[in-house]
């Protein structure tokens, strides 16, 4: 499976964040040695505890939720953020950056599930944090991040994939259009992943698909 699905992200330009969260460092080794570097955690000390214990050239990727509490803990080490919420996480993480003297690169996490409140009409807390990255030298905001709702009905999937592509866009070209390093949509998981390289991903998280169920 990890063979197919590089092929398949070589073939769109995109990046392959193998979803390691619950399982045992024996697993994520063996990808390793299949030459897999990117992995994501979605708990921070889970994810303090990998980091510690495997290969330094790893990349680790946090995906979950985050509490600004507990940035401290990953700011020295992870490579990027993909779940950045509120300004309030994202003045934190800036805070934790300087400490490093690094900027830590993060993703702005966007509401595309229909279930989400904020689906579709103008998200603030979205525009809040665009608005204020320039003030904030120790982060680098490389782009966005969705979840589409969790449901079998594809085109619902797609549709809120091509509304992360379409915020993507707009946001490159409103806020972003001479920063190169804003390029990175992340959306698709093991069960949508070939859809969201269709609309436009950059960056998939696969975990069941690599690792087995959880
Ligand atoms: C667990 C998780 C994934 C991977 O899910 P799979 O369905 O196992 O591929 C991707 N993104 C986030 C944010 C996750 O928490």
């Amino acid at each position: 499976m990890l063979n197919e699905l590089v092929t398949i992200c070589n073939d769109n330009g995109a990046t392959l964040v193998a979803v390691s969260k619950t399982k045992p460092n024996s697993k994520i080794t063996e990808l390793y040695d299949q030459g897999q570097r990117v992995f994501g955690e979605n708990r921070v000390q889970e994810l303090v505890e990998k980091f510690e214990s495997l290969s330094k050239d790893i990349e680790w990727h946090m995906i979950g939720h985050l509490q600004k509490n507990k940035v401290k803990y990953i700011a020295p080490f992870v490579s990027l953020i993909h779940s950045v919420e509120s300004l309030g996480l994202l003045k934190t993480i800036d805070k934790e950056g300087a400490k490093h003297d690094r900027q830590i690169p993060v993703l702005l996490q966007v509401k595309i599930a229909q279930e989400d409140t904020k689906f579709g009409s103008t998200d603030t807390g979205l525009i809040g944090m665009v608005e204020a990255c320039n003030d904030y030298k120790n982060v680098e905001v490389r782009g966005v991040m969705g979840m589409a709702t969790f449901t079998d009905d594809m085109k619902q999937v797609r549709s809120e994939f091509k509304f992360l592509k379409t915020t993507f866009d707009k946001l490159k070209s409103d806020y972003f259009s001479d920063q190169a390093s804003f390029k990175e949509i992340s959306m698709g998981m093991s069960g949508d992943y070939k859809i969201a390289l269709e609309e436009g991903s950059t960056m998939i998280r696969v975990g069941s698909l690599l690792f087995g169920a959880r």
